[in-house]
Parts: structure tokens; C-alpha cells; sequence
């Protein structure tokens, strides 16, 4: 725990330009362009750094799985050349070394306020102001609040009772402690088998006397083939930037190396197939679903790549049992691809034993362990990698309202609904970076912050210029955008999977598939055209005179 001082922490009162709610990739850069516009800008942030999802998800092996030299800002050239990525993909220290080195490089911390958690916002509609209230006492002013909150940053824990009795320790990847974890000669249990899990696992392993892997669903993972980036990888990315970037906010997915597939998965022979798949698999990241153009449309072009990848599975798990556990069944890409290193290859040891608890499910936790249907494990440390309320979690964990009038838990009751993924209607002001009905979670989200930021940027630049006080989505105009986000995901086999994307992880979510399927490239189109026609879709009501 910091003092006040260290953590900035004054109980403001202050009044404002602008508020910003988190200090991770979003927050800072927002933070950045709004000094730049030379408005007075508070940012509050809940732990103890800045860092956001690479400050709480520390657990062993967390990594990023979009390649280090494009997960990075691309908005000052010097940054880019100056700061030094060691390998292909980041680890989680070295993504925070970096996020510390541009916070301290553009001197922001002193905009910061840590250790604050955010719970509620009111906007007075006559003052056209926001209110910003904290667990810290603060209730600062400003004309507009900026959620930076992130996309997966409310950890979810499963509904199983008796956690409150277990006598052994207990962590969630997406909170892991700072101080080091000490697995050596334990009997660990690991729930959840997503990205973290499949991170995870493989270094539990090196280190517990027994690890028990409790399985709900067996998922898609790809080797990540993680190397050292060498000089002249280093050199020649960096020479190239211009065009790298370029390439990547053009793409579909916000990055420059993935193939943007021309063919059909089934109009090429199965040779021809098996070896685009083999090449892919090879050159190691999660770009297998970007083989052919209707892996995510074609149930049957879907089933050739997922048999490829359960056949790899099944090659590498000695245990024909467990390979059979641990192949999934759903339709592959429904759900996020992993990204792993050496994850199957970790079932071949003797000490590391998979638990189907999609047939047996943990019925509770007791002091010594967990028990099954199956039979009890006992238990010295249980590690959850059970992921997020994605999305919509942390925006509805807030209580954000107008003055007498809307509050989003009501207006988002039937599931998120945006206009461009950047502001919901009845909610004027309030701006959401990555939110729902964006390219976000299905994007390198750096790009898709840094065009958040640049859109928001341009759009305060405009309300000043044009004397605007209050910026509101039309209700048709939002009505329209979700039917689009919408439409285009139902083109594809996205809404299939019971991912998070769906909300299918928290009980009682509104299924309602979240992210925009249409790609980085068109997105940004969509949302340039809009500004560059005076932001359309948008009541802007003009500043009273006098
Ligand atoms: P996740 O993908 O939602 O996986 C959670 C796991 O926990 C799933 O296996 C899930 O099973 C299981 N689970 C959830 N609730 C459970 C319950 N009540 N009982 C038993 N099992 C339960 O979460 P995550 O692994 O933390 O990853 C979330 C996202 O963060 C990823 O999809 C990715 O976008 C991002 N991420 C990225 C990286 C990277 O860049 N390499 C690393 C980590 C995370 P079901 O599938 O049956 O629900």
C-alpha cells in the first residue's frame, strides 16, 4: 500500500477538462493526447502502478501473443526506435518495463492517481458536467469522463462453494500477487484451461510436486514458437515501421503479418491444405484461422482446421486418453486461439494429471482440496485461470448515470449497445475506449487503443473548435450500428462458440455476441468517414451563449 503522497492521493474536489479511468495502454496514451490539446486531465487507476491488464496478470509464463514489435505505440517514431524488444513474444515484465518507460518518458505519472477505484459518475445535464466519485474520497468535476477501463479487467471466479474454508493459499491469474509464488514440492490445482491456463500450466508443472489440471472445456492452442528477436529482425522492423503500422491499421486484425486469406479452404486440394496448415503451424502464433478466407463461415472449411489441430494434439499427448481430453469439439476460432509453449507436451509427465470436469464438476472446495463427483484432490494451492466478465464487467461494476434520467446497468440490461463501440446513447460526454461493437478483443488491441484515442482526440478538437457542449449518439443511429455489428457477426460462425465474446462464461449474462467482426481496416474507415462528415449519427448540442 502506498502512502497518499506516493499514490497521489488528495481526496480532489477539483474541476477538470477531461477524467480518464484507468492508467493501462488506453488510459496513458489518452492521457498523452489530451496534455498535447493542453487540457487539465485527471486519471485514476486501481493498482498501485500503471500497467492495467500487464500490472494485474502476472501470474508465470503470461506473455502477449500479438508479436512484441507490433504490440507496442506506434505514435512517437522516437519511442519505436529507441525501446528494445528481446523477444518474438513479450513476457508480461517486460511489457510493464515498457509501459513504465513511457509513462516516465512522457511524464505522466504526475497525472495519475493510483490505488483509486472508480465507483460511480453522474452527469449534471444542465451544467452539461460530469461527477467522478472514488473509493477514496474524490469527486472531481470535468466536462467529459474517458473509461479506459479495459476489455478484460474484472477476474471471475467460479460459483462453487467452500473457497471461503481452504486451508492451502489460493490465487487468480488476473490478479497475481507482486510478491514471488513458491510452487516448489506442491500439490497445485489449476482451474480453467483459456489463454492464462495454457500459459500457465506448462511453468506450474516445472515446479509442483503434483499439478491437477480441472478441464471444463478442452481449447484450441498453437505453438507460439517464441524466439529471440534477433539484430537484424530488430533492424529490419524498425527500418520498415512506416509501412509495418501502416499495414497493420489497414488489416483485419491489427497486425502486418497475418495472411489475408483470397481462397476457400475447399477449393484447394487436400495436399495443398494440409500443408498451408503444416507451414502455419511451424511458423508458430495463433494466425491458423487466417489460412483461407472461410475458416469463421464454413462449417465444413471450419472442420478441415480444426481436425488439423486436433490431429497435432493427438500426435504429441502419449496418453491416447488424455489427447482425447484434451481435443476439443467446438468449432475452432469460436473461441480466442491460444497461444502456448509447450502446453500438450506438459500432459506427458508423470506428475501432471487432467481432470474432465466438464463430466464430473467441481461440486465445492473443502479445506484440503476440491471434490468431484469423481473423487476428492486434496490440495495445497488452487490457482484460477477462469477469466473475466469481458467487456461490460468493469463499465457495469461503476455507477454510471445522468443526473434524473439514464444509467447504463439499465440501459445495457439486454447486453451492450454502442454507436461505433465508442459512446452509448443517453449517456452524453462519456467516452469508452475499445468498448463493445468494436474491433477491440478481436484486434491487437494497441492499434485499436491508439485509433480510440486518435478518434476521441479529433472529436474534443472539434466540439472546441465548433463551440459544442454536450456530444450524445442519435437512438437510430446507434440502433442501426448494432444491427451492423450484429449482421456481420451472424455472416460468421462466431456466435456459435460459448466464448466470452458471448458473455457464455458469467451465468445470467445477456448472450449477445460483443466485438465488431467487420475488421480493423474497415472499422476505422467507418469511424473516419464519420468524423470527417461532422461526426453524423451524433447530436451535438452548441454551447449557450452568454
Ligand atoms: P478464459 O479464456 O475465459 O478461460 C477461462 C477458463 O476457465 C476456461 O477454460 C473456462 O472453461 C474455465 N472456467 C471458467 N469458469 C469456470 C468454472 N466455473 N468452472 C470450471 N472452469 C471454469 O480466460 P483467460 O484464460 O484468462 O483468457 C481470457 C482472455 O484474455 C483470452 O481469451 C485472451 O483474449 C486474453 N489473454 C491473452 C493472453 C495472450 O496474449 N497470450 C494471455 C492470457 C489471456 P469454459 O471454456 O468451459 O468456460
Amino acid at each position: 500500500m502506498l502512502d497518499d503522497k506516493q499514490a497521489g492521493r488528495t481526496a480532489d474536489t477539483d474541476r477538470y477538462d477531461a477524467v480518464i479511468v484507468g492508467a493501462g495502454f488506453a488510459g496513458l496514451y489518452m492521457l498523452y493526447r489530451l496534455q498535447k490539446l493542453g487540457m487539465k486531465v485527471k486519471v485514476f487507476e486501481s493498482g498501485d502502478n500503471v500497467g492495467g491488464t500487464w500490472y494485474w496478470n502476472r501470474y508465470p509464463g503470461a506473455r502477449c501473443d500479438v508479436e512484441s514489435m507490433e504490440y507496442s505505440y506506434s505514435f512517437s517514431e522516437e519511442l519505436q526506435q529507441e525501446w528494445k524488444w528481446s523477444e518474438r513474444y513479450a513476457t508480461q515484465p517486460e511489457i510493464l518495463k515498457y509501459i513504465h518507460h513511457v509513462a516516465d518518458r512522457f511524464d505522466l505519472r504526475r497525472h495519475v492517481q493510483l490505488e483509486t477505484r472508480v465507483e460511480g459518475a453522474e452527469f449534471d445535464p444542465v451544467a452539461n458536467i460530469w461527477t467522478v466519485k472514488t473509493n477514496q474520497g474524490d469527486a472531481v468535476q470535468a466536462p467529459f469522463c474517458i473509461m479506459a477501463t479495459g476489455c478484460l479487467s474484472t477476474a471471475k471466479l467460479p460459483e462453487v462453494a467452500g473457497l471461503d474454508s481452504f486451508r492451502g493459499k489460493w490465487y487468480h491469474t488476473g490478479f497475481w500477487p507482486q510478491e514471488a509464488v513458491d510452487l516448489t514440492g506442491k500439490r497445485v490445482g489449476v482451474i480453467g484451461t483459456g489463454s492464462s491456463g495454457i500459459q500457465l500450466i506448462p511453468q506450474v508443472a516445472k515446479q509442483a510436486k503434483a499439478l491437477y489440471v480441472f478441464q471444463r472445456t478442452a481449447n484450441y492452442s498453437l505453438p507460439a514458437r517464441n524466439k529471440t528477436i534477433t539484430p537484424e529482425m530488430e533492424t529490419s522492423t524498425k527500418q520498415r515501421y512506416p509501412q509495418v503500422r501502416k499495414q497493420a491499421r489497414e488489416s483485419p486484425s491489427g497486425v502486418s503479418y497475418f495472411n489475408v486469406p483470397t481462397k476457400s479452404a475447399l477449393e484447394v486440394s487436400a495436399e495443398e491444405r494440409e500443408g498451408t496448415y503444416e507451414a502455419l503451424w511451424n511458423d508458430g502464433g495463433i494466425g491458423l484461422t487466417r489460412a483461407f478466407n472461410d475458416l469463421l463461415v464454413s462449417e465444413k472449411a471450419n472442420q478441415t482446421a480444426a481436425d488439423f489441430v486436433r490431429g497435432k494434439i493427438r500426435s504429441i499427448v502419449k496418453d491416447p486418453k488424455v489427447a482425447d481430453l484434451l481435443a476439443p469439439t467446438y468449432r475452432i476460432g469460436t473461441k480466442r486461439l491460444c497461444a502456448d509453449s509447450d502446453y500438450f507436451q506438459t500432459f506427458n509427465q508423470p506428475h501432471v494429471h487432467l481432470v474432465d470436469i466438464k463430466k464430473a464438476p467441481i461440486t465445492n472446495i473443502r479445506p484440503d482440496g476440491v471434490s468431484t463427483p469423481d473423487g476428492d484432490y486434496a490440495l495445497d494451492v488452487i490457482i484460477f485461470a477462469t477469466g473475466f466478465d469481458a467487456m461490460t464487467g468493469t463499465l457495469l461494476a461503476m455507477d454510471i448515470r445522468v443526473k434524473g434520467g439514464a444509467n447504463l446497468r439499465d440501459q445495457w440490461e439486454h447486453g451492450p449497445r454502442t454507436y461505433l463501440g465508442i459512446m452509448t446513447a443517453g449517456l452524453p460526454n462519456l467516452f469508452m475506449i475499445t468498448a463493445p461493437g468494436s474491433p477491440s478483443v478481436l484486434s491487437n488491441v494497441v492499434v485499436s487503443i491508439e485509433q480510440h484515442v486518435e478518434w476521441i482526440t479529433d472529436c474534443l478538437t472539434y466540439l472546441r473548435k465548433n463551440n459544442v457542449q454536450r456530444i450524445d449518439p442519435e437512438a437510430g443511429a446507434q440502433e442501426a450500428w448494432v444491427s451492423h455489428v450484429n449482421e456481420l457477426a451472424d455472416r460468421t460462425l462466431m456466435p456459435k462458440g460459448a466464448s466470452w465474446y458471448v458473455g457464455a462464461n458469467v451465468p445470467g449474462k445477456p448472450r449477445v455476441f460483443m466485438p465488431y467482426v467487420g475488421g480493423v481496416g474497415v472499422y476505422r474507415k467507418k469511424c473516419a468517414e464519420v468524423a470527417a462528415n461532422g461526426y453524423t449519427g451524433f447530436n451535438l448540442s452548441a454551447r449557450q451563449p452568454g
